[in-house]
Parts: structure tokens; sequence; C-alpha cells
């Protein structure tokens, strides 16, 4: 466990930051003036036994990283009964995006996303696990020169 906390500590450093920039950004008149890409975190607490809803669908988490990462694993896998029942999970190295549209009902914010990694058991080897990032970066509608139709998302100005 060691070995892979020492691993993550850059990573560790690049989030902290994130999350104090999120702070700021929960208010609604800072986002909207905002000009780049900002971080969010509306990314709640999660605790233990937690379902969220994951790039698998709904998800039960597992664990949780002093970073504020967390991993999870699948409902349809929870109730399997060979999965295992320890909680060390480490990650296994190949990050993943994880990406949600708005939908268009947000004006200055086309979609979010946060980076994930599968993640298997220290102890018994189980893969199958996901260790989700604790943030979401979010990013602006796309509009083309004069163009007033975002050109990801179809959101109209
Ligand atoms: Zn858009
Ligand atoms: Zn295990």
């Amino acid at each position: 466990m060691m070995s892979v906390l020492s691993k993550l500590k850059g990573k560790t450093i690049v989030l902290g930051l994130a999350t104090a920039l999120a702070t700021v950004a929960v208010c609604p008149a800072f986002a909207s003036e905002a000009t780049t890409t900002i971080e969010v975190a509306d990314s709640f607490e999660v605790a233990v036994n937690d379902i969220i809803d994951g790039v698998d669908g709904k998800e039960r988490v597992v664990s949780s990283f002093d970073d504020g990462r967390y991993a999870t694993v699948s409902l349809k896998d929870a109730v399997n009964p060979s999965t295992c029942p320890h909680t060390e999970i480490m990650g296994m190295g190949k990050k993943y995006q994880q990406k949600v549209s708005f939908n268009k009902s947000d004006s200055t914010y086309c979609y979010k996303y946060r980076y994930w990694e599968e993640g298997r058991c220290v102890r018994c080897g189980k893969q199958g696990f996901k260790i989700y990032d604790a943030s979401w970066t979010n990013v602006k509608h796309k509009y083309k020169l004069f163009g007033n139709t975002c050109t990801e998302c179809g959101y109209v100005k």
C-alpha cells in the first residue's frame, strides 16, 4: 500500500490544486465569467457503500483514497459471490475518461469529464474495479467563428 501511495504523490498535489480552484468555482457568477476551462468539485465526498453513477451504470464504492479518489465495483458484479471481500485496490496504470454531457442545460458548459483507472485487489488480484478521480473538469461549449450553435452538443446561444 505504501508503494501505491508514494507513486501517487505527484498526482495528489495536482488534485489538491484542482480542489482549491473548485471551491471558488461553486459561485455561478464566477463560473460564467471564467474564460478558461476550470475544475469544479461537484465531486461530493463519497463513502464506502455509496452507490454512484459510473461508466458501468450503478457502481458501489468499496474504498476511498486519501486524495479523494475512490474505488468502485459494478453493482452487477457486487452481487456476485465471487467478488473479493478486500478493500485494498490499486490502479493498473491506464487512464480512461468518463464524459458526461450537460444536455444543453448549461449556458456555459458543454460537458464535464474525469479520469478513471481500472483497479485490482492488492490481496487476491481480483480485477474489475474502477478507481475514479475526485474532481471533474468542465468544458465549455464550442462555437465556430460567428456561429451560435455549439459544434459539440447543439446548444444554441
Ligand atoms: Zn455544447
Ligand atoms: Zn481481494
